[in-house]
């Protein structure tokens, strides 16, 4: 339970002055907003002492659950000590040294540098300048072009945005901007027809195949995607799909990223997405997982073919932020990756935890709204469907997500609705109870949304 409080206004005031992004601010502004006050472990709790479990682990990030006091020591020991020191004048800071150290040990022996961002967004801005300079430095400056996705999703900023492909994005501010092309998403629950997925996954692979002939190999710099799409739905691509993107990859001279903002520290299982997969990335931007979200920090690892270039070649690298390799944001990321190592937690996930949702998960396939109830690790997608056999889907995909959603939430689980699909992403820490107790409300908010939906 909370023991401070907020004003009683808080809403009032947050309506006055608060703009909220992703959010119908009329809406809100006129329902109020809700008022997280604490948590622990995988509950949240709001300010009139209500407690839910957080299915969603925030947005995709606190892995190591709420209230770990030590990171909280950590960063107050930090603070005390060194609360802010930059990194771009031949200067760094312990824990930012070492957390580099740490987190390249667990990405794989061709990734042994990362470039330290404040977000995920951040992230994909700079491996978006960095493959641009690395191919002029290399002498292919004409090498420009980023093939993307439709319906990823790679963060907020101006490149970020682009290089999702999420139509209501673009719509708003005149993007993508140009140099980014975006091509099928594997998504084969809704797109794949009569193809079965191992088809389906092949084709979409494809797509980027032709894509770089269309546009010429040489004028192509590289393919970024998420290793399983996230805002989009928890979209687990076909076994086939990866393989052969890795192929083309590596036949054409394009640089693969794996976006691993959400799927990298263990939410798949394995440290990072790429890794499960058993694909070999050039670059990779992170975020979320890296502090379980205590403190905002972000990165991107930056594969030997790359750094070797920059640091040889190209020497100053004309980007960072005031906040790259922030002192107290790395010692609260260290000390999160010292928590996940010692409770074993990618592990626990790939061998105990995510084989128990995954069961949970599936069988709410059952369900007469579910056409698919899919998992990853500890990622789960559930698409709602007027007709399972047909895969024929509600004509207003929004309301029937957020009907379910909104059940879910009034029996105390948070999960997230994108369009017709459910979300759920727990923190990695999650018991067996605890995970029963996720299917057992989200089966509720089903029968009631199935109720209404029937009426
Ligand atoms: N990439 C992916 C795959 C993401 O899911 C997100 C955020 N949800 C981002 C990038 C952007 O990260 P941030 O919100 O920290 O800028």
């Amino acid at each position: 339970m909370p023991d401070t409080y907020p004003p009683s206004n808080l809403a009032a005031i947050d309506a006055a002055h608060h703009l909220h992004p992703f959010s119908d601010m009329k809406k809100l502004n006129a329902d109020g907003a809700r008022i997280i006050q604490c948590g622990e472990g995988v509950y949240i709790f709001d300010d009139r002492g209500r407690k839910y479990l957080d299915g969603f682990a925030g947005l995709w990030c606190v892995n190591i659950g709420y209230g770990r006091r030590e990171i909280a020591e950590a960063v107050a020991r930090q603070m005390n000590e060194l609360p802010y020191y930059n990194t771009f004048f031949g200067t760094t800071s312990t824990p930012t040294s070492l957390l580099a150290q740490k987190v390249t040990s667990h990405a794989g022996a061709r990734f042994n540098h990362i470039f330290f961002t404040g977000s995920g967004s951040e992230a994909n801005d700079t491996w978006f300048r960095m493959a641009r300079v690395y191919w002029s430095a290399v002498g292919k400056p004409s090498k420009k072009i980023v093939i993307a996705r439709k319906n990823g999703y790679h963060g907020s900023t101006v490149a970020g945005a682009s290089l999702g492909g999420m139509k209501y994005m673009h719509e708003q501010g005149d993007l993508p901007i140009p140099g980014i092309v975006h091509i099928g998403q594997p998504y084969w629950y809704g797109e794949g027809g009569d193809l079965t997925p191992e088809e389906f996954g092949l084709k979409v692979a494809r797509e980027l195949e032709a894509k770089i002939d269309e546009l010429g190999e040489e004028n192509v710099a590289a393919f970024v995607a998420e290793p399983v799409q996230g805002a989009a739905g928890v979209i687990i691509p076909p076994e086939t799909y990866w393989p052969e993107i890795d192929r083309i990859c590596k036949a054409r001279d394009i640089l693969l990223v794996t976006d691993e903002v959400i799927c990298g520290f263990g939410r798949l299982g394995a440290w990072f997405g790429h890794q499960h997969f058993g694909v070999e990335p050039d670059l990779a931007p992170i975020a979320k997982g890296l502090s379980s979200g205590y403190l905002p920090i972000g990165g991107v690892l930056v594969s030997d073919k790359i750094a070797d270039v920059l640091i040889n070649e190209v020497g100053e690298f004309n980007h960072g932020f005031t906040y790259s390799g922030h002192p107290v944001c790395a010692a609260a990321a260290l000390e999160n990756l010292r928590i996940i190592e010692a409770e074993g937690l990618v592990e626990r996930v790939r061998d105990d935890i995510g084989r128990y949702f995954g069961k949970a998960w599936a069988a709410l396939a059952d369900h007469d709204l579910v056409g698919e109830a899919v998992s990853i690790g500890l990622m789960g997608g559930l698409q709602l469907a007027a007709e399972k056999s047909t895969r024929t889907r509600y004509e207003k995909p929004d309301q029937v997500g957020a009907l379910v959603r909104d059940h879910a939430l009034a029996n105390g689980l948070v999960l997230r609705a994108t369009g017709d699909r459910m979300l759920a992403s727990p923190p990695l820490v999650i018991s067996h109870a605890e995970v029963d107790e996720m299917a057992r409300i989200t089966k509720l908010a089903l029968d009631a949304a199935w109720k209404e939906l029937k009426c």
